[in-house]
Parts: C-alpha cells; sequence; structure tokens
C-alpha cells in the first residue's frame, strides 16, 4: 500500500460534517463570505454522523409563551445529577428557538397543528421542549446550503492528528481514504465537529457496527483532542439507552409521545405519555423488573400510522423491512427494549470536550461543537447551536489573534512524523488478528469490565487489559488495505476512550445517574466530595495522563 502526500491551508478547517460541522461552515461563511473554509469528513456529507438522512425531532427548543429557558435549566440540572456548567446550557436553551427559524427558512419541515402550532412533544416527566420535526432530506438541505456558501468539502478524509504549535492550534492531517493520500492542512482556526464515541460498549448481538450513534464515530473527536492536550471530561458517563432489542434503533419517544405504553414482566405500566422520561425509564431497567416491552394494541388504527410513517421515513427506512420479516405489527404484537451497548457523547450524555459557552477549548484556536464536545443532553439543538457559536467564536478568532510564527521546520517536522506512524501502521500486512476480531476483544473488555456496575477491582483490571491491548496492537494487529489502515486508527481511539474512561470512573468514588455510573464498592451518591467534573488531560504520553477537578460553574466561563 503507497501513500501519496498533499499539503494545502485553509483559514478555518472543520473537521467532521455532521450537522454541527455543517452549521460550522454556512454559519462561518455567512459572517466572513472571504474566509476559505473547509471541512474534512470521512464518509460523505450527503448521508454522513447521527443524522443521515433525516430526524423526527428537535429535542431542545424553548418555544415561546409554551417553556422558558430556567424551566429547562431546571430539568437540566436534575437530568444530570446537579453536574452542569449553567452558561454553555443557557447559550443553547436562549439560542434554540432561533435556530428551529432558521432551518425552517431553509425548507426543513416543521408540522404545525391547525391553529399554527408546532408540535410539541414531552419527553420529560416536566416542561415541554421537544418539537416535531418531519424532515428526511435535513443531510441534503444542509448539504445544498454547504455548496451554496462555497465551502470545500473533502469526503472520505479522516482527519489523524491535530497540530498544535505553543498553545495554538494550526492545523491538522487528514487521510484521503479513496486515494490514499496524506494531506498536511495549515489552518488559522479549527472546528472540532466529530461526533461522539458511538463504537464504545459491544451492542448485545455483537455486531460491532449495530450501534445506536452512528458506527463511524468510534471516537475520533475524543480521541484526537486528548492527544493534543485539550481536556476531556465526564469520561465516566457511560450510557445506555433502552431501546429495541437487537436492533438498537430508536423509537421511544416517538411511540411514547403519541400515546404507547412501556410495561414491566408483570404488565405493569412504567412509561406512558404523562411520564415519558427516558431517564426515569432507565431507572426503572435498573430495579430488573425486565424484560420490558412498548405495548400499542390500544392505539387507533390513526395512531398506528401516524408512528409508522415516522419510524419508517424520517427515522429509519429500514425499519419496515425489520418488522415485516419478523412478521410483527404494531397493533397487535408487544416489541422489547433492551439496554444499547454503552457510549461517550455529548449530545446524549455529558462526556466529551470541556467547552465553554463560546464554544473555546484549552487550546487557542481551537473550537469544539455538537456530540464531541460536553454540553449535557445537547441533542440535535445543541450541534446546530454549537456550530453556529464555534463559527462566530474562530472568524473572531482569526481577525484578532494574527498569523502564527512557526519556526520553519516544525510544520515539517510534524508531518514527516505523522507520515511514518501511518506508514509504520501499513507495515502489518503479516500480522495474524483481522481487525474484527482485535475491536471486538477491545469493546467486549469494555462491557465487561468497565460499565455498571464497576468497582475499583474490575476497572483495574479493565485498565490493564485496556493497556496490554495497545501495546499488543503493532504485534498482532494485521492491515492490508486503506480500509483496514482506518479500522485500526479507529481502534487506537476507542482504546484511548476506554482508557479514559476507566481512569474517570476509578477517580469518582460515588456512584452517580442511576445505572452509568454504579460504583458497587461506593454505592451512594456523595455531593460533598463528588459534585464536580473530573477532567482529563494527557501529559507527555499515554502513560502520563492528568486528572483535575473543576467545580461546578454556575454562570459565566468555564
Ligand atoms: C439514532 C439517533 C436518533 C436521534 N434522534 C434525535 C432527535 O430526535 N432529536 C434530537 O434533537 N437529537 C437526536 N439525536 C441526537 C443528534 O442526532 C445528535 O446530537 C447530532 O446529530 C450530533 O451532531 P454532530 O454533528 O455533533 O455529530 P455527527 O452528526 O455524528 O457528525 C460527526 C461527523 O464527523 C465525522 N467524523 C468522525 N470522525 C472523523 C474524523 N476522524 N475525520 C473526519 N470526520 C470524522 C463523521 O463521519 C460524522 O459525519 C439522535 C441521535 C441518534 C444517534
Amino acid at each position: 500500500m503507497k501513500l501519496s502526500l498533499a499539503t494545502m491551508n485553509t483559514d478555518i478547517l472543520i473537521i467532521g460534517g455532521g450537522c454541527a460541522g455543517s452549521m460550522a461552515a454556512i454559519r462561518a461563511k455567512e459572517l466572513a463570505p472571504d474566509t476559505s473554509v473547509c471541512i474534512m469528513e470521512k464518509g460523505h456529507i450527503k448521508r454522513s454522523g447521527s443524522v443521515t438522512m433525516g430526524m423526527d425531532a428537535l429535542n431542545v427548543v424553548i418555544v415561546p409563551g409554551v417553556s422558558s429557558v430556567s424551566q429547562y435549566l431546571n430539568i437540566l440540572k436534575r437530568k444530570c445529577c446537579d453536574l452542569v456548567d449553567e452558561a454553555p446550557s443557557r447559550v443553547l436553551a436562549e439560542r434554540s428557538f432561533q435556530i428551529l427559524k432558521t432551518l425552517e427558512s431553509w425548507g426543513v419541515f416543521f408540522p404545525k397543528d391547525d391553529k399554527g402550532n408546532y408540535l410539541l412533544m414531552q419527553v420529560d416527566d416536566e416542561g415541554r421542549f421537544c418539537v416535531g420535526m418531519d424532515e428526511p432530506d435535513l443531510k441534503l438541505i444542509l448539504a445544498k446550503k454547504l455548496r451554496e456558501s462555497k465551502t470545500t468539502v473533502l469526503n472520505r478524509t479522516m482527519v489523524t492528528k491535530l497540530l498544535v504549535y505553543e498553545d495554538r492550534v494550526i492545523g491538522a492531517i487528514g487521510l484521503d481514504i479513496n486515494e490514499g493520500k496524506l494531506i498536511l492542512c495549515e489552518a488559522k482556526s479549527i472546528i472540532l465537529a466529530n461526533g461522539s464515541a458511538g463504537r464504545f460498549g459491544l451492542p448485545n448481538t455483537g455486531y460491532l457496527y449495530g450501534t445506536f450513534d452512528f458506527p463511524g464515530n468510534a471516537g475520533d473527536g475524543f480521541s484526537l483532542a486528548f492527544r493534543s492536550g485539550v481536556k476531556i471530561t465526564g469520561m465516566e458517563y457511560t450510557l445506555r439507552y433502552p431501546l429495541i432489542k437487537d436492533l438498537s434503533i430508536p423509537l421511544l419517544n416517538i411511540v411514547l409521545t403519541r400515546g404507547a405504553k412501556v410495561i414491566n414482566n408483570r404488565g405493569e405500566v412504567v412509561a406512558d405519555q404523562s411520564r415519558a422520561s427516558v431517564h426515569r425509564l432507565i431507572e426503572e431497567v435498573d430495579k430488573g423488573d425486565g424484560p420490558f416491552f412498548i405495548q400499542m394494541s390500544h392505539l387507533s388504527k390513526a395512531k398506528i400510522c401516524e408512528i409508522e410513517n415516522v419510524l419508517f421515513s424520517t427515522e429509519r427506512p429500514m425499519q419496515r423491512r425489520y418488522w415485516e420479516l419478523k412478521k410483527m405489527k404494531f397493533n397487535r404484537d408487544l416489541i422489547e427494549l433492551h439496554p444499547t451497548e454503552a457510549q461517550l457523547c455529548g449530545g446524549h450524555g455529558l462526556s466529551g470536550v470541556v467547552i465553554n459557552e463560546f464554544a473555546e477549548t484549552n487550546i487557542r484556536g481551537l473550537f469544539a461543537a455538537g456530540d464531541v464536545s460536553s454540553v449535557p443532553m445537547q441533542h440535535l439543538t445543541g450541534a446546530f447551536v454549537f456550530g453556529n457559536v464555534a463559527a462566530e467564536s474562530a472568524v473572531k478568532f482569526i481577525e484578532s489573534a494574527g498569523n502564527q510564527k512557526i519556526p520553519e521546520k516544525y510544520l515539517e517536522e510534524q508531518f514527516n512524523f505523522e507520515t511514518k506512524r501511518i506508514i509504520g501502521i501499513t507495515n502489518r500486512v503479516d500480522n495474524f488478528i483481522d481487525n474484527t476480531q482485535y475491536e471486538y476483544k477491545v469493546r467486549r473488555v469494555i462491557n465487561e469490565y468497565l460499565l455498571s456496575p464497576k468497582n475499583a477491582v474490575s476497572l483495574n483490571k479493565g485498565l490493564g487489559l485496556i493497556l496490554e491491548l495497545r501495546e499488543q496492537l503493532p504485534l498482532y494487529l494485521r492491515v492490508r488495505s486503506l480500509h483496514e489502515l482506518c479500522k485500526a486508527l479507529e481502534l487506537e481511539y476507542i482504546l484511548d476512550c476506554a482508557q479514559m474512561s476507566a481512569i474517570a470512573s476509578l477517580t469518582r468514588q460515588e456512584s452517580r445517574w442511576g445505572s452509568i455510573h454504579k460504583r458497587s464498592d461506593f454505592p451512594n451518591t456523595d455531593n460533598e466530595n463528588w459534585l464536580k467534573h473530573i477532567d482529563i488531560q494527557i501529559g507527555e504520553d499515554h502513560s502520563d495522563i492528568k486528572v483535575t477537578f473543576r467545580s461546578v460553574q454556575k454562570e459565566g466561563r468555564a
């Protein structure tokens, strides 16, 4: 396998072309049309990321006259057991309605009732912040806006390294997966928008890509940031959602808000339209009254039709085939729920790059937005709002910071170093363990040792195994093609996330967030000692990791 080399430069480089990255590019070009903006996207911009095609709701919208920012913040704090910095979440809430309006003006369809009101759904025990959206072409609409804005999009280009000089980001290195080309990209500012660690725990089916979140997100963003000295937080928040068993596809919000019920093994109703909070449902699952089922037999034909329309179009068209093949009907059969694989995510959970309300990280010129960043439970709204915020901050930064003086040799050295590293990986043709087997093993270790119920013995054992697996990787993992090269790089990202998660979980000597971080050796929540963030940062190398504590910010900069 031969790799060619190329160089380029841009004012703003955006890593990841999901909703956050696309929105960031569109906003940057709107604010500063002469600024050059480039997106490096590992997949294809038209279909990549968590959304893939469309979405059925914006989960956080403060609709004037219906809900308020303070009401949202109070509920969010309760859901996060108070571990929330107020300022970024306030920005999210305050800008949420404007985001809806912007998307609507671009042609994204938000259905309204006959009085002209948006379709509001209650997905928490209190407050109505979820606005129905019926847009199977959301990604195509964003791609069209990107074309119109003249953003450069490099599809199938996977970023493998961020370049930092002193305390400022100066560029990144991307691998063109189709061409086998390593690209050194100098940039005045970078926005990290490459999603969650969706491929982290192993799904119950054992299918590596049968994940709830976009499987192309292997924690790349967390790992790239971590390796460059960026602070990462909340890695002990190992989230598992109750979703369709064996399929890990969401339907809970869609069906509960339309009248379905969740019953336990005794047939008792544990969730319905008035008690739709997924976090409360997770608590029910923890009680051990499973298996749990969704019941829809009591719903009218019209409601079943409405549910099918959303599930089989906007959410995931393949669901129709799945149920047909299983010969199951929503108006007759119970649908079993099961916890998904564990993931680390700033969109559904609270793990990710530490940012403040300006989307700034601790590295100058580096901003982060969406699922890669820790703005708790920001969902799709957060990806759009912080895409905007990051673009505004990046444009301001390049206007004010000027050009960084970089010693001539520095970039060359960095590029040579990364090129050597990647070529080193391509030389592993004679190794004998296939990537699939290796990844299966790594993610099985995550399941067995790093998830709740956690305790010091199992976490230490898991951490030891993860370190061993990283050491053994160059000796055993076989790499014969560009495709396998990408998988090998992704494995490193998964290992980094596992290491960070184990360290964070070991550090948090209490239980918090129900089954998300349950320590059998510290079964109680201990606000006196642990109502604080656990941040992780790399020192010299992977054996030198710093853990620091940060108090919860009521207001102001994080
Ligand atoms: C199944 C599902 C249903 C959801 N439903 C809802 C809902 O109804 N309402 C709601 O508000 N939210 C919902 N969410 C959450 C919402 O979709 C996400 O929070 C949001 O889309 C995240 O956007 P993002 O741009 O941060 O990440 P993503 O959309 O995941 O984009 C990340 C991008 O980065 C790319 N990438 C990754 N690594 C690299 C790399 N090394 N180099 C270059 N590119 C890279 C990926 O290919 C991807 O395109 C749902 C999420 C899922 C998974």
